[in-house]
C-alpha cells in the first residue's frame, strides 16, 4: 500500500510540474498575444495567466507540503493544506475574472481595436489545446489519488480552455462581422464562467476545511458498521468522521455486554476497526472507544438517534 501511495504521490508531482510548465510558457504566449492584438479578449486571458501563474506555484509548494508526514507539531499530518490552495486558486481565479470584466467594460466604453488577428487566433487555440490535455490529466489524476488540490488546478486549467474557446469564437465573429463589440462580450462571458468555478472553488475548499461530513461516505461507513455489529452482537453510537485531504479519519463508540473483558472486546474492535478502515481505502484511520453496556451514554446531537 505504501509503494502505490508514493507512486500516486510521484505521479502528481511529474503532472503539477507539467503545469507549471505550461502555465509559465501560456503567461509568455499569451502577453505576447495581447500587446501584439490590442484585443481585451485576449488581454483577459493574459490577465488570468499571471494568477494563474501564482496560483499554480502555491499549489506545487502545497503539493510538497502536504505529502510530508505526520511530526511533533502536526499530528494529523499535513494533507489539508491541499483544501487551502484550492482556496487560494479559486480566489486567485476569481480576482482576475473581476478585472477581465473592468477591462472589458473600459474597452466598450473606449472602443476597440484589433491588429494581427491571425497571430491572436494561432495562440489562443495553442493555449486551449494545451489546457484541454493538460486539465483533463490533472483531473485524471486528481480522482484516482483522491486529491482536491489536483482536482482543483484541473477544474481551474479547464475553465481556461473555455475562455480561450470564448476568445476564439469573438475573434472569427469580429473577423466576418466587422463589430467590434464581439471582443469585449466574450471577454465578459468568460469572466462570468470563471466567477462560476472560483465559487465552486472556493466552497469545496471552505468544506473541507471546516470538516464537513461527505453524506455519501456516512452511508458507505454505516451500512458497513450495521452489518459489523450485528454480526458481533454489540452496538455503536457517536460515529464522526472527516477527510483531510488523502486520510479519512473515523471515530466511534463500541458498546459491548459487561460479561465481556477488556481483551476479548478488544480484538472484535480491532477487526470492525480494520473492516472500516478497507473500506477507505488509500488511508483510512479508525479509532474506536469501548464502553460496556451498564456505562453506556450517546447523547451527541448530530446523530440524530
Ligand atoms: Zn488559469
Ligand atoms: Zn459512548
Amino acid at each position: 500500500m505504501q509503494d502505490r501511495l508514493v507512486g500516486s504521490y510521484e505521479e502528481q508531482k511529474r503532472v503539477m510540474n507539467l503545469s507549471l510548465a505550461a502555465a509559465v510558457v501560456l503567461l509568455g504566449a499569451k502577453v505576447t498575444g495581447a500587446v501584439v492584438t490590442g484585443s481585451s479578449a485576449i488581454y483577459s486571458d493574459a490577465a488570468e495567466s499571471v494568477v494563474h501563474f501564482l496560483a499554480v506555484c502555491f499549489a506545487v509548494w502545497a503539493l510538497r507540503l502536504a505529502h510530508k508526514p505526520a511530526d511533533e507539531t502536526h499530528h494529523f499530518g499535513h494533507d489539508k493544506v491541499a483544501f487551502l490552495s484550492a482556496g487560494f486558486e479559486g480566489a486567485m481565479i476569481s480576482a482576475a475574472a473581476l478585472l477581465i470584466f473592468y477591462e472589458a467594460v473600459r474597452q466598450m466604453l473606449s472602443g476597440v481595436e484589433i491588429q494581427q488577428i491571425g497571430l491572436g487566433i494561432a495562440i489562443t487555440a495553442s493555449a486551449a489545446g494545451v489546457n484541454l490535455v493538460l486539465g483533463l490529466s490533472l483531473l485524471a489524476v486528481g480522482k484516482r489519488s483522491g486529491s482536491p488540490l489536483l482536482r482543483a488546478n484541473g477544474h481551474h486549467v479547464l475553465t481556461d480552455v473555455w475562455s480561450s474557446a470564448a476568445v476564439l469564437v469573438a475573434l472569427l465573429l469580429y473577423k466576418t462581422t466587422g463589430w467590434v463589440w464581439w471582443d469585449p462580450i466574450a471577454a465578459i462571458l468568460a469572466a462570468l464562467n470563471i466567477l462560476r468555478v472560483g465559487y465552486k472553488l472556493i466552497r469545496e475548499s471552505l468544506g473541507g476545511l471546516l470538516d464537513e461530513a461527505d453524506l455519501e461516505v456516512e452511508g458507505r461507513i454505516r451500512s458497513l458498521l450495521d452489518q459489523q455489529v450485528n454480526s458481533h452482537g454489540v452496538s455503536y453510537h457517536n460515529l464522526r468522521h472527516r477527510h483531510s485531504g488523502r486520510t479519512h479519519w473515523v471515530e466511534f463508540h463500541l458498546v459491548f455486554d459487561d460479561s465481556l473483558t477488556v481483551g476479548e472486546a478488544h480484538v472484535v474492535a480491532t477487526r470492525i476497526e480494520s473492516c472500516v478502515a478497507d473500506l477507505l481505502k488509500p488511508d483510512g484511520r479508525v479509532i474506536s472507544h469501548l464502553e460496556p453496556k451498564s456505562a453506556e451514554h450517546d447523547v451527541e446531537a448530530w446523530e440524530g438517534r
